[in-house]
């Protein structure tokens, strides 16, 4: 039965991508690496490494610029994303500054208008004060994408499904239009909420793939860090020197954590998308929820666009719940198996309101616009089960709306 459900819920998506599995748990891990032939990966503390003779070693000097726990967690991301490179960086905007750095002042920057609080602010506070054009659009309409597009645009960045209103941007026919406009503008997605398992940028035409690996990849909320993925030789070599030059390295430590939440990733995201998919289902049909956004039900504007391009969904959900701020509070307050907390992606639940804690540094005319309200509540479904999570669902939202 469960395998039937299983099925039934990836019916119309992408096919899975080939050897995924096997590569998630053997991909960068062959033990004919190491002397010792450990199938597990050893954790590499040592910052510095001996040489035979003045710049003669084998591959690493320093821990810096090149690290073997990092090495086997950047081989097994590039083998999950079909890329050629992965590099690992310290957290998410991390990657995102180390990928800026590609640019100077006077260049343009390009970023869909829905994006991660702290991308917006890094863009708007950071790099445009130092010069770089910054400007913001909604591609999830190509005619506003192509119409932004400026002679100096050299990069654009996709994230999507967007956080939290989960707008669904067509990543091959952007990436289609901006290498129109200039083949050498750097096409970047943000793939976070999709993961490596849901999505493949680099197969949909862009240029580089990005996460917060705090999130999915990693999938036990007990590591911060980023990866940046990518096929062009040329990005790779300026991104690596970015990488070493900027310093915003993960420590082995983490990277050895990142790497085993890797080994299950595809399991996770699996039941994930099952649990995501069954309390969607619940939400849309209770008459205490006004609406629910999830791109893996019919009712969502880019429901078809989603199976084209991704295997599945992750466990977001985002809905809006009957009444006012204080029915959302109420709701959010008799939560039990679902935590009250930010962030998302890992194995336990969690439940936040994006107006008051995640996107609180968005103005609020930006919020208003972006349909950011009181009653909007976002879920990370997490890896319990099913009858559980809306069995909590179910009760919360009678707290919020007591039965007369
Ligand atoms: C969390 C997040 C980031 C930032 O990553 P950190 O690891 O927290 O620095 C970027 N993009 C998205 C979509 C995120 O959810």
């Amino acid at each position: 039965m469960a395998s039937h459900a299983q099925n039934d819920i990836s019916a119309g998506f992408l096919h899975e991508y080939k050897s995924f599995a096997t590569d998630a748990v053997h991909a960068g891990s062959e033990p004919e690496q190491w002397n010792s032939l450990a199938v597990v990966p050893p954790i590499s503390l040592s910052t510095t490494f001996k040489q035979h003779a003045p710049g003669k070693h084998a591959g690493f000097e320093y821990s810096r610029s090149g690290n073997p726990t990092r090495n086997c967690l950047e081989r097994a991301v590039a083998a999950l994303d079909g890329a050629q490179y992965c590099l690992a960086v310290a957290s998410g905007l991390a990657a995102t500054m180390t990928i800026t750095h590609l640019f100077k002042a006077g260049d343009g920057i390009l970023c869909m208008n829905d994006v991660y609080g702290g991308t917006n602010r890094y863009f708007k506070k950071i790099v445009a004060e130092v010069g770089l054009d910054v400007s913001f659009a909604d591609f999830t309409k190509l005619e506003v994408l192509k119409a932004a597009l400026k002679p100096n645009t050299k990069m654009v960045w996709i994230e999507t499904p967007t956080n939290p209103t989960m707008k669904v941007v067509d990543i091959q026919a952007c990436s289609d239009i901006v290498h129109e406009h200039n083949k050498d503008t750097v096409v970047v997605v943000d793939n976070t909420f999709m993961s490596a398992y849901f999505q493949r940028p680099l197969a949909l035409g862009a240029d580089i793939c990005m996460y917060s690996a705090t999130k999915y990849m990693n999938g036990h909320s007990d590591v911060v860090m980023g990866l940046i993925s990518v096929s062009r030789d040329d990005l790779y070599e300026r991104l690596k020197f970015l990488q070493n030059a900027l310093g915003a390295v993960p420590s082995p430590f983490d990277c050895y954590m990142c790497n085993r939440g890797l080994k299950t990733l595809h399991l996770r995201m699996k039941q994930h998308f099952k649990n995501a998919m069954a309390a969607a289902k619940f939400l849309e049909a209770d008459p205490r929820v006004d609406k629910v956004i999830f791109p893996g039900l019919p009712s969502h504007p880019q429901h078809e666009l989603t199976k084209r391009q991704s295997t599945g969904c992750p466990g977001m959900i985002t809905f809006y719940i009957k009444g006012k701020l204080e029915h959302a509070s109420t709701f959010l307050s008799n939560l039990k198996l679902f935590a009250l907390a930010e962030s998302l992606g890992g194995y336990e639940s969690l439940a936040e309101h994006p107006a008051i804690m995640t996107h609180a540094s968005v103005c609020e005319e930006e919020r208003k616009e972006l349909g950011i309200n009181d009653t909007l509540i976002r879920l990370s479904v997490g890896l319990e089960d099913e009858e559980d999570i809306i069995a909590d669902l179910d009760q919360a939202l009678n707290a919020a709306h007591p039965k007369k």
